[in-house]
């Protein structure tokens, strides 16, 4: 079945352009399509909204800041079983496994792979995957009232 996925470097990670790089080839490798990728900088509302199911929980606080912390890289992805396949390729949430993009990028950039401050999100179902991509593009369109040297600032690796 055709699916669209939400997917999101996190803050830190999106600093990076071999981040970046690493997780978009990981995607196409996989046969999934990548129609829409911006940066984008999430606030306490858009953070609140995306991780609605954990506000609340002990590790929200945390989870929070992180996501609020700098500017994040979201991208819609299409494909076959795209929810899935995504998941798979992102690996758990904790002891992720090696050749999972939450265990390898953490290990090449030479770190240890960490629970919240992982390197992505990805959409979990398709109701998920739906909800976060239409906050993601709430975030794109406050993004385009922003003045030129912020956007400067956003989009600098
Ligand atoms: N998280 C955390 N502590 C936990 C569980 C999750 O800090 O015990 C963070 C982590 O960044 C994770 C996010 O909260 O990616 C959302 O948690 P979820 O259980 O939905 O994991 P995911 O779907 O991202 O694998
Ligand atoms: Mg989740």
């Amino acid at each position: 079945m055709k699916e669209k996925s939400y997917v999101m470097v996190k803050p830190q990670f999106a600093n990076s352009k071999m981040v970046i790089e690493e997780v978009t080839k990981r995607l196409q490798n996989a046969g999934l399509k990548i129609t829409q990728a911006d940066f984008v900088r999430y606030d306490a509302k858009h953070a609140q909204q995306h991780y609605h199911e954990h506000v609340g929980k002990d590790f929200y606080p945390n989870l929070e800041a992180y996501i609020t912390s700098d500017k994040a890289y979201g991208m819609i992805v299409e494909g076959e079983n795209a929810i899935a396949t995504i998941r798979t390729l992102v690996g758990s949430t904790k002891n992720s496994a090696p050749g999972t993009i939450r265990h390898d990028i953490p290990v090449k950039l030479g770190i240890a792979p960490r629970v919240t401050e992982n390197v992505v999100h990805a959409s979990d179902c398709v109701e998920a995957a739906e909800k976060e991509s239409a906050i993601f593009n709430d975030l794109v369109t406050e993004k385009q009232k922003w003045s030129a040297e912020e956007l400067a600032d956003l989009e600098k690796y």
